[in-house]
């Protein structure tokens, strides 16, 4: 007899992670393609002769960090394995089991995940042209919605919703609904329309914001974020249901070491060139007749439907790995100019028929 399984493993679909091809180009996971700054690695490899220690499970030093840097006091800071685990931890604290957790289609493929994991039930809302459509979102709200997740910009297609209707929205959410505004692209903003989460806490503390030390950052591959909430019973709900020593000894002094003056004026200046990039990206794309919405993040999507598969195996056989989405689209992450000259190449040869 095989080992007994919850039913809904069967049903959960499969969060898709970015293949790694040797030799070819990965474009597809929307990582910053820039190796850690020489004074972030220094930290590292001294954090790394302390591991037999287990790390701080407060994360006292980083969460002081993170609420100097944003004026906030430090409980209402919260650190995590990712942001992607305080998206998880999130919905163990608000929701229970046939609550609902609503999101916008498509958008971040863990949402579903885990809350069919939690057990909760997802309520999704198509995107309106690509971009988060708040007001069929607000009107979907039932007695039994717990959580809102609210991804801007949003993980595919790159679009950001505007301070009016992010506003317009919170104010009609009813204030016991907890809003998780999921800012990991945060950092690759341009449009001065689209509202930094943090200036809305005072109004909203039913709001919680998430950010990652993994895009702009570059820290992907350590695993650390934090979330930050007007009401600091939202974040001691998030330390109620962490794992236990989930932000490892080498993750905290890396993001910490990543807050330097000096350190974060360089990461940031590499933000601002992936940001040139991205226009830079964008209108070749255009040119060769593909659809490509507006991108406030460090990567765009190409809505092409039916011919998604082919295309993204044709980057791949021209040794660009991006992220095709079966039916909907292909994201394309931003990196180095010479990589962007690699996928347009391919994405020229590849172009849409006029
Ligand atoms: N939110 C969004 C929208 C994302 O795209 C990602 C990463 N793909 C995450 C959260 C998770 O980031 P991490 O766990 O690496 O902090």
């Amino acid at each position: 007899m095989s080992a007994h399984l919850r039913p809904t493993l069967a049903t959960l679909p499969a969060y898709v992670p970015g293949r790694n091809v040797p030799g070819a180009i990965k474009l597809a996971s929307n990582e910053t393609p820039y190796p850690p700054l020489p004074s972030v690695l220094e930290q590292i490899a001294a954090a790394a002769g302390a591991v037999n220690r287990y790390p701080d499970n407060f994360a006292t030093e980083l969460t002081t960090a993170l609420a100097d840097k944003y004026g906030v006091d430090a409980e209402q800071v919260r650190v995590g394995c990712g942001s992607v685990s305080l998206c998880t931890q999130l919905v163990q604290a608000v929701t229970d089991a046939d609550e609902e957790v609503m999101y916008a289609w498509r958008s971040f493929e863990a949402y579903p995940i885990i809350s069919a994991v939690s057990g909760a039930s997802s309520i999704q809302v198509p995107l309106r042209d690509h971009v988060h459509d708040l007001d069929a979102m607000a009107e979907r709200i039932t007695g039994k919605t717990r959580l809102v997740f609210v991804c801007n910009p949003n993980n595919p297609t790159g679009t950001a919703v505007g301070r009016d209707a992010l506003v317009r929205f919170l104010r009609a959410v009813p204030s016991d609904v907890v809003v998780a505004l999921d800012e990991a692209y945060r950092e690759f903003v341009a449009d001065p329309d689209v509202p930094d989460g943090l200036t809305l806490l005072d109004e909203f503390p039913n709001l919680i914001v998430l950010r990652t030390f993994s895009k702009a950052y570059g820290l992907a591959g350590l695993r650390v974020g934090y979330a930050i909430a007007a009401d600091p019973a939202l974040t001691a709900a998030l330390r109620q249901t962490q794992v236990p020593f989930a932000v490892s000894t080498i993750a905290q002094a890396a993001a910490l070491a990543s807050l330097e003056p000096q350190a974060e004026k360089e990461l940031l200046e590499r933000v601002a060139g992936l940001v040139q990039e991205r226009t830079r990206v964008r209108e070749a794309l255009l040119t060769f007749g593909y659809e490509v919405p507006p991108s406030q993040a460090n990567f765009v999507w190409l809505p092409l439907g039916d011919a998604t598969t082919e295309w993204a195996a044709g980057c791949e056989e021209r040794q660009v790995i991006v992220r095709g989405f079966a039916g909907a689209g292909a994201r394309v992450t931003i990196g180095a100019p010479d990589e962007n000259d690699r996928l347009l190449a391919a994405a020229e040869v590849l172009a849409p028929p006029a």
